[in-house]
C-alpha cells in the first residue's frame, strides 16, 4: 500500500506523478500502437522487412502497416541493409526530415556494423556513426521474427518515457538537425572540418 505522506513531494507531488504516469500510459499507448515506419531497403535485409510485412508475419498487428515513403510523415525508420558512403548522407538527410519523437532500428549486420563488408572501401561500418540508433537486431539477414522481435524493444522503449522528460517538449530543446557527412575522398563529420584542415595543412606543410 502506497503512503502518500513518504513521498518527497509530499502528499500532492504524488498525486500529481501518479496523474502523470496515467498520461504517459495512454499517450505512449497510443504512439506505440499507430508507428508509422519509414523503409527504403539498402539492401538484402529489406527482403526479411518485406516478409515482415506480408501476411505470414503481419506487422499490421500492432497498428503499423503504414508504411510511409516521406520522411514527414514517419516516426520509426528501419535502416535495412549495407549503408554505403555515398548514401549515408541521404539516410542522414531523411531522419532530419523526420519529426521528434523518431527511433531508428538498425537491421542485419551491415547497418549494425558493416557486415561482410566491413572492411569495404566503400561501406559505413555502422549507421550509429551518423545517427542514434534505438535498437540494433542482428543477423545476416535476421529473420522476420527477430524484426518483431526489434520492433517490440522498440514499444517497450517508448512505453519507458514521459511526457515529463521527452527532450521534445522542452522549451529550450530546438531539436538541432545532425550533422550531414560530407562525402569527399572519404566520409567524414563535418563537426570534424577544422581537425581535417589542419592536419591536411600539416601534412602538405611537410610533404
Ligand atoms: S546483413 Fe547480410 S543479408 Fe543483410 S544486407 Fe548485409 S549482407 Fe545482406
Amino acid at each position: 500500500m502506497v503512503n502518500l505522506s513518504d513521498s518527497a513531494e509530499g502528499p500532492e507531488g504524488l498525486k500529481k506523478n501518479v496523474f502523470l504516469t496515467t498520461i504517459d500510459n495512454v499517450y505512449n499507448w497510443g504512439r506505440v500502437r499507430s508507428m508509422w515506419p519509414m523503409a527504403f531497403g539498402l539492401a538484402c535485409c529489406a527482403i526479411e522487412f518485406m516478409a515482415m510485412m506480408a501476411a505470414r508475419f503481419d506487422l499490421s498487428r500492432f497498428g503499423m502497416e503504414i508504411i510511409r515513403a516521406s520522411p514527414r510523415q514517419a516516426d520509426l525508420m528501419f535502416v535495412s541493409g549495407t549503408v554505403t558512403k555515398k548514401m549515408a548522407p541521404n539516410i542522414v538527410r531523411l531522419y532530419n526530415q523526420m519529426a521528434e519523437p523518431k527511433y531508428v532500428l538498425a537491421v542485419g549486420a551491415c547497418a549494425i556494423s558493416g557486415g561482410p563488408f566491413k572492411e569495404g572501401y566503400n561501406v559505413v561500418s555502422g549507421i550509429d556513426k551518423f545517427l542514434p540508433v534505438d535498437v540494433y537486431v542482428p543477423g545476416c539477414p535476421p529473420t522476420p521474427e527477430a524484426l518483431l522481435y526489434g520492433v517490440m524493444k522498440v514499444h517497450e522503449k517508448v512505453m519507458g518515457q514521459s511526457v515529463r522528460t521527452a527532450p521534445w517538449y522542452k522549451r529550450d530543446q530546438l531539436n538541432e538537425p545532425l550533422p550531414m557527412p560530407v562525402l569527399g575522398p572519404d566520409l567524414y563529420n563535418p563537426k570534424d572540418r577544422d581537425a581535417l584542415k589542419k592536419l591536411t595543412a600539416a601534412k602538405v606543410e611537410h610533404g
